[in-house]
């Protein structure tokens, strides 16, 4: 894969999407149907994705990655959803690594991102989320109380995505009492918790079955031992480092939102031409082409908005905005490309093995993880628009 860092923003990476195309070619729908039955972890596509350096895309060429730009590593997410794939499985891997990139210590650095750029470590489990505390972040439970040269972690998480298939969590924990906190925002840490040492010494990971494919689970902390020098960054200031890698989280997940959306899009489109009833292809109907169409225009303009959100984060813009209305429309064009593509499919849209009902299942999630609908619009009102904070 290139290294060069791309210096023009209209840059569509053809090169990476075909080769990704090329990559995903070898894990046609069946594959991810059989994976879909048992809801098996697709440890093959995973491998071959890290073999050929894609999850290390965001890693600066210093530390072994490629040094590649936001747009490709979007471009990479977009190709894969766009071919049928998912990207759920490792896309963590991508991005998690930004909190030790921008907040950890030389020493961190250069320990962790290396190996994780040559995939020898995974880090793609991300533990924020609590039962009682959901989207409201500052008011979770967990909790790391420092013990000499340890920190002693109790509490629960809860669809913390990936935690079987991961040598590393990034974890949030509160490390002071909230009332103590001098600031609402303080009192919130990060950690490195080495699950391979983690495992049977202080976390049980429960598997969650859900509506789709997605290896996510629930873990219990019971006086988990992590070693002070794990701590990312200072002391009661995690929840800024975790709310500054989410720009990135939100680009990327709308990249494979757009993929999706040009996934359904093409299905629906060639299944009009083809399908033929009445003596004529049912795409020659408006109340078939329209719908077809309209899905079609809304991904476009999806697609600008992630672009240029993109383009700002890779100019080191302040682009919150941007990445949190990317994330918001592009979710929206592939689940309304999702609905059409089952409609313009009638009956079939249900069949398993057309591969449909499984993307409408898998991009249903958008709307609500890994931020839901809601959110972002009370973001875009208070923080654009200057309207009262309402909650
Ligand atoms: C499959 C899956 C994988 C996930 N992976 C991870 C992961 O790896 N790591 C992780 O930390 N988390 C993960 N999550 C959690 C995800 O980020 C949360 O589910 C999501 O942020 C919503 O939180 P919640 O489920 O607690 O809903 P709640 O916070 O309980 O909210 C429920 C509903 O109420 C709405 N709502 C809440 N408060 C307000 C308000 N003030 N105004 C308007 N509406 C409001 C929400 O928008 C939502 O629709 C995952 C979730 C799923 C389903």
């Amino acid at each position: 894969m290139s290294s060069k860092r791309a210096a023009d923003p209209a840059e569509d990476f053809t090169p990476i999407r075909a080769a990704v195309r090329a990559l995903c070619g070898k894990f046609p729908g069946e594959y991810w149907r059989d994976l879909d039955r048992v809801r098996g972890y697709p440890t093959e596509f995973v491998r071959a994705l890290t073999e050929a350096g894609y999850l290390a895309a965001l890693i600066p060429e210093s530390y072994g990655g490629s040094g590649l730009p936001m747009r490709a590593a979007a471009a990479i997410l977009e190709e894969i959803h766009g071919c049928g794939c998912n990207g759920a499985a490792c896309h963590a891997q991508m991005y998690t690594m930004g909190t030790i990139l921008r907040h950890g210590s030389p020493a961190q650095k250069q320990r962790y991102l290396p190996a994780i750029a040559e995939g020898e470590l995974r880090l793609q489990a991300f533990g924020v989320t609590e039962p009682s505390s959901g989207t409201d972040t500052l008011s979770l439970r967990t909790t790391a109380r420092r013990e000499g040269d340890h920190y002693i972690i109790n509490g629960q998480k809860l669809w913390t995505s990936r935690a079987e298939h991961s040598d590393l969590m990034l974890l949030l924990a509160r490390t002071t009492p909230k009332e103590q906190a001098k600031k609402r925002t303080d009192g919130l840490s990060v950690f490195l918790v080495d699950m391979r040492l983690a495992q049977g010494a202080g976390i049980t990971i429960n598997p969650i079955r859900t509506m789709m494919n997605h290896a996510t689970t629930e873990i219990f902390f019971d006086d988990l031992r992590v070693p002070a020098e794990n701590m990312i960054g200072e002391e009661g200031q995690g929840f800024r480092y975790i709310l500054a890698g989410m720009n990135a989280e939100r680009i990327l997940i709308a990249a494979e939102c757009i993929g999706d959306a040009k996934w359904f899009i093409a299905r629906a489109t060639a299944y009009a031409k083809q399908r033929v009833l009445f003596g004529r292809p049912i795409g020659q109907n408006q109340g078939v082409q329209f719908p077809i169409a309209r899905a079609y225009a809304q991904m476009r303009a999806a697609e600008l908005m992630v672009q240029e959100a993109a383009t700002g984060y890779d100019a080191g813009k302040e682009i919150g905005a941007e990445a949190n209305m990317a994330k918001l429309i592009a979710a929206d064009a592939s689940w309304a490309a999702a609905d059409m593509c089952v409609q313009t499919h009638g009956g079939f849209g249900f069949a398993e093995e057309y591969d449909i009902e499984r993307k409408f299942r898998e991009t249903r999630l958008f709307q609500v993880a890994p931020i839901s609908t809601n959110m972002i619009l009370s973001y875009v009102a208070e923080h654009v628009l200057g309207l009262p904070r309402s909650y």
